[in-house]
């Protein structure tokens, strides 16, 4: 129900954890996120309040400056930690957190296992992690844009993987998205507190949108790839 993201140079999941508290009262059941570290893609994700998952981070921390965070208003699947986001591929190469339904997902979810991918949770989302991994061409940008062109529903999503490290891609349709932009790092966020205490330089997307984030760089582009110029807003008030 909520969503985070962060590329820059700081450590990620201090700040995925507070732009997740900044999003609890969207209400949410679960949480997550998903860091670059030196072992390569890591996730953490757990059932319950977002204390349970900061707790586990102290305990063992997610160093690294690239990551995505989640936390879940279950839909599809109970309230588990296997079904918390962020949700991977197999091999562990892409993660996924998305906000919404896919109503498409048990075909799907059939065709890719079909193809020989190995379902580990029960949630409607999985399927998209498992989607883009099948159709990754060496583009990870050019690959999102395939792969919604195959959802039906509901969903914003953040997108990262281990083959690009250093980009972070954001889309949305029919869930709210916002980007921000920061100096040297960027954001994402569900909802605009959830960025706030870096920037207040914000990108709205609207339905249809996506945006792909590098350290210094946003740039914001239909789901075809039509590249779109948009004016930043400021945020001129406080939470
Ligand atoms: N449908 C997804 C799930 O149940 C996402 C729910 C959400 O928006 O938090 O996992």
């Amino acid at each position: 129900c909520g969503i985070v993201g962060y590329i820059g140079d700081r450590n990620s999941q201090t700040i995925l954890l507070d732009g997740l508290k900044k999003l609890e009262y969207r209400g949410y059941d679960s949480a997550g996120v998903a860091v670059f570290t030196s072992n390569g893609l890591e996730v953490k994700k757990a059932k319950g309040r977002l204390a349970v998952l900061e707790s586990r981070l102290q305990e063992d921390p997610l160093n690294g400056s690239v990551g995505i965070g989640h936390t879940r208003w279950a839909t599809h699947g109970k309230p588990s930690d296997v079904n918390s986001h962020p949700h991977t591929d197999n091999a562990m190469k892409f993660s996924v957190v998305h906000n919404g339904i896919i109503e498409n997902y048990l075909s799907l979810k059939e065709e890719l296992i079909g193809k020989g991918h190995r379902f580990v949770s029960e949630t409607d989302t999985e399927v998209i992690s498992h989607l883009i991994a099948e159709l990754y061409d060496g583009d990870i940008v050019r690959t999102v844009q395939k792969a919604v062109q195959r959802l039906r529903g509901a969903y914003a999503l953040g997108v990262i993987t281990e083959y690009e490290p250093d980009k972070l891609v954001a889309v949305r349709q029919a869930s709210p998205l916002i980007i921000g932009v920061g100096q040297g790092e960027n954001f994402i966020g569900s909802d605009i507190p959830a960025v706030l205490a870096y920037t207040r330089d914000i990108y709205i997307l609207n339905d249809g949108e996506m945006a792909v984030l590098t350290r210094d760089d946003v740039e914001l582009m239909t789901l075809e790839g039509d590249i779109i110029s948009r004016e930043l807003f400021y945020v001129d008030w406080d939470i």
